[in-house]
């Protein structure tokens, strides 16, 4: 194990830079919120809650919430889970 103690990479482990995609304006910057499944857009500041039953087709998801890198897509339909609230 080499540790070399350097710490530059300290809790920013982000894959992405970007955040999921807003459904309201289609910019990636859709960041969660405090609120578990709770969700908001810095670009156009709607907020959006994402459901466990797909609103397009009704069918059920396992939603594995990720931080910011959570399923927002039906599985079933491809449709969005996303809704604004
Ligand atoms: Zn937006
Ligand atoms: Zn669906």
């Amino acid at each position: 194990m080499a540790d070399r103690g350097g710490g530059d990479r300290k809790g920013l482990s982000e894959p992405r830079p970007l955040g999921l995609t807003c459904p309201g304006c289609g910019e990636p910057w859709l960041r969660p919120s405090t609120l578990p499944g709770r969700y908001r857009c810095v670009n156009c500041l709607h907020r959006f809650e994402l459901r466990s039953v797909c609103p397009d087709c009704g069918e059920h998801s396992t939603i594995v919430r990720m931080s910011s890198t959570a399923t927002t897509v039906c599985n079933h339909c491809g449709g969005s889970m996303l809704v604004e609230v």
